[in-house]
């Protein structure tokens, strides 16, 4: 275990329905536990999971250890993932924090986002020195097309002139 639940653990706002006959479900609160799934994913899962379906992703690689350092928002350890091989360790960190840092990406601000930009033209911006939506607006298009292989000034303004 590595915390209470934010959806059912102890001081969670939200009650949990109870049986239809009137039984109460087991009322201890949900806990969060590192699981591995029989697909090799794996994530961060609520103990009291089909009841509770809270769960936040973890990587499938590396071996994930749990720090003495806490969330002091969330009150979850930080994670650190070891990999295979001899890259740095990788600081998640809370796990809660983590996957709203990795939506506010998926929200737009990467690259991606961008009507035209795929991850391999995302990936060259990247190289150039451009790493979000905001990078890429300031940039100067003449300097981009001069940096990045295959792209034109033209696309350069278009991208530019995406609305999102
Ligand atoms: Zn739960
Ligand atoms: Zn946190």
């Amino acid at each position: 275990m590595i915390g209470a639940c934010p959806d059912c653990g102890d001081g969670a706002a939200s009650e949990t329905p109870r049986d239809g006959d009137g039984e109460t479900v087991d009322d201890h609160g949900g806990e969060l536990a590192i699981k591995q799934l029989r697909n090799g994913s794996r994530l961060v899962g609520c103990t009291r999971y089909p009841d509770c379906e809270y769960s936040l992703p973890l990587p499938r690689r590396g071996d994930i250890e749990i720090t003495d350092d806490h969330c002091e928002e969330h009150d979850l350890p930080e994670l650190v993932v070891h990999s295979d091989d001899d890259d740095e360790p990788w600081d998640l960190g809370c796990p809660i924090c983590n996957y709203r840092e990795y939506q506010a990406r998926q929200n737009g601000s990467a690259l991606e986002a961008i009507n035209g930009i795929g991850e391999k033209t995302a990936e060259k911006l990247q190289t150039a020195g451009i790493e979000d939506v905001e990078g890429l607006k300031d940039a100067n298009p003449d300097e981009v097309a001069e940096e990045v292989d295959g792209v034109g000034v033209d696309t350069v303004r278009d991208w530019q002139a995406d609305p999102d």
